[in-house]
Order: C-alpha cells, then structure tokens, then sequence
C-alpha cells in the first residue's frame, strides 16, 4: 500500500511539474488551464492618439470602437501633429511598428508563403497589460515626433503574426518592436530577442522556424544586424529605466507544439525590417494572474521607449531624455489601465495592482 501510495504520489508530482511547464506567460505553448474570463471584457481603445502633451479630456464622448482589425497608421503627418516635433526637412519622420502580444481568440492558420503554422492565443493578464505598454509607447513616441502604427487597435483584437510582420513590411517600418510579459517568470527575466540571434562560442546559429520542406530560415544579413544593434539598445534603456539587468537572449521555440519548432518569433521571421521582441517577467508575489502594477509598467514602459528613440534618432533632432514622450508615460498608464474613462477597461480582477 504504501509503494502505491509513494507511486500514485510521484505520478501526481510528476503531472503537477508537466503542468508548471505548460502553464501561463509567453513562455509557454498553449493556454492549457489558463482560467477563462468571465466576462466578454469591453476594451475601448481610440485609435487616434489624444492631443500630444495635453491632459485627459475627460470631457470627450467614449469612442465608438472602430469594428476594422486592420491595423491603420494613426499617425499621419495631418492627423496628429507634434508640438514637440519641428521637422525642418521634408523627410517623413521613422516609422515604428509596436506589436502588443496575443490575439484575443485562438488563431490557427498557415502562413501560405512558408507553410509554417501561425498560431497565437490569448495570454491574461499579460494581453491587457502589453496592450496598455504598448499604446503608451506609441503615444510617448508621437509625442516625441515618430510615426507609429500599432499592429492591434485594441486588447483584444485578434491578428495573426504573418499579418502583424506585414504591417511593419508594408509600412517599411524603421523598427518594430514586441511587448509581451511573463507571468509564469518572475522578475529577475527580463529580455530582448534580435533576428540575428546571440553567439555559441563565437559563432551565430541559423534563425528559423519549421521543419522539412517549411524550414524558413531569416536571411536578410543586413536587417538582422540591425535588429541586433537595436536590440541591445533597447535593452540597455530597459536595464537603465527598470533597474534590472535586461539581456540579449535567443528564444528557443522547440519542443512547444503547436508551436513550430526554432529560435527566432514568427514575426520577426516573416518581417522585412528590424524587429526586436520584448519579454519581462512579470509574476508577482507567486502569482501568475495578478497584474502588474503601474509603477512596473511604467518602467517598462519607459526602457522601451527611451530604446526606440536611441535605436532609431529622429533624424532632424534626436530627442533628449526624458522627454516629452516619457514624462507623459504615467499618466498615459494610469488612463489606459482605468476601468471606465472611455479609452479602456479590463476586467476588475486584471487591474493593475498598486500604482
Ligand atoms: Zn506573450
């Protein structure tokens, strides 16, 4: 009895270590016994940033969600002009793709050009929580006098990765970058991922996906060195703005069916320009479904932001730091992150903790 005991305990150790490995975050596969929300949540995101530098306006009707998934650039040089941005040539400003993680449905497709599989699924709190990262970027960028577009115009909207790596090819994108965070991983993980990967003993690996006839490989050197070189400046600005060491890593994908097998994300396999994917640990206090505060978000935040613009100067005027952009970061996060303003809700239990 007793061996059957220790062997129904072991097997039940065994399962509870198999689970923990597919559990929550990025990091893992599949959103197997990830809780269901329990509601349909109502995320409400204009498109269109508000005035750059002005504060909330309350005051302004909730916008009607826009039922496109397109993804569209908010930014043209007409619709949002910059006080901080005095362009003297007549060059357009860099356009920056951000891409919040996850769809807000399961998304299983084929990409037709490579075969491989395109899937994705969605991830709370992190959706709500790099959604919120993301816009706020995109905000503090325009503020600055980028062009951005984002690739999900709302939380939870559902676009697949060929079709987020083709708004940054269409839009010849200076640099786009992933936010994702990591519930599963506490906050001593923070990372960049370059389409050029890291050296093994001096040597670079292959970047790819697949396998047999829809192995796709990354080929463009030039592109991939220079997601490389953003990369570890974007790192180097998240390290500074979140107090944590952020590295350059390579992503390994391999063994995560659905998943393809490889090193390198389906967007930045697929992308024609530099795109540097972000992740950062984001469990707190042993929980995988407690969100972050704002205070976590906002350094976040801030390290991607302060990246881009080193990654990617403005060419008329490289922004000085913090800017305009930056400053404006807290209080984009603390408006997104509110139930009820009109811009964005999350269900109560996602609410950022702390602020
Ligand atoms: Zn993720």
């Amino acid at each position: 009895m007793a061996a059957r005991r220790r062997a129904a305990r072991r097997r039940a150790a065994l399962l509870a270590l198999v689970l923990t490995a597919l559990l929550p975050g990025c990091g893992s596969a599949e959103p197997v016994a990830r809780p269901q929300l329990p509601t349909p949540p109502q995320t409400v995101f204009s498109p269109e940033p508000t005035t750059p530098g002005a504060s909330p306006t309350p005051s302004l009707p909730t916008p009607v969600p826009t039922p496109a998934l397109t993804p569209v650039d908010t930014a043209s040089p007409s619709a949002s002009p910059s006080p901080t941005a005095t362009p003297t040539s007549t060059a357009p400003a860099p356009l920056i793709v951000i891409d919040p993680g996850h769809s807000g449905r399961s998304i299983r497709s084929t990409d037709r050009a490579t075969g491989l599989r395109d899937v994705d699924y969605p991830n709370y709190p992190e959706i709500y929580e790099t959604f919120d990262v993301s816009a706020c970027v995109g905000e503090g960028l325009r503020t600055d006098g980028y062009r951005v577009t984002l690739t999900k115009r709302r939380a939870l909207d559902s676009v697949g990765l060929a079709a987020r790596a083709k708004v940054a090819n269409d839009g010849r994108a200076a640099l786009a970058v992933s936010v994702h965070d990591d519930h599963s991983q506490g906050p001593g993980f923070q990372a960049t991922y370059s389409q050029r990967g890291v050296t093994h003993d001096g040597k670079y690996h292959a970047m790819y996906r697949g396998t047999g006839g829809s192995r796709t490989v990354f080929s463009d050197a030039a592109v991939a060195k220079a997601s490389e070189q953003a990369a570890a400046t974007i790192a180097r600005a998240r390290s500074d703005a979140q107090g944590r060491k952020v590295s350059a890593r390579e992503n390994s994908f391999t063994g995560r069916a659905p998943l393809e097998p490889g090193n390198l994300a389906i967007v930045q396999l697929l992308a024609k320009v530099p795109w540097v994917y972000n992740e950062a640990g984001a469990k707190v206090g042993g929980s995988t479904t407690r969100a972050m505060s704002i205070a976590t978000e906002e350094a976040y935040a801030k390290g991607l932001l302060v990246g881009i613009e080193a990654a990617v100067p403005l060419p008329a005027r490289p922004v000085t730091q913090p800017g305009a952009g930056a400053k404006g970061l807290r209080r984009c996060l603390v408006t997104a992150a509110t139930p009820g303003d009109g811009r964005a809700t999350r269900p109560a239990r996602y609410a950022p903790a702390g602020s």
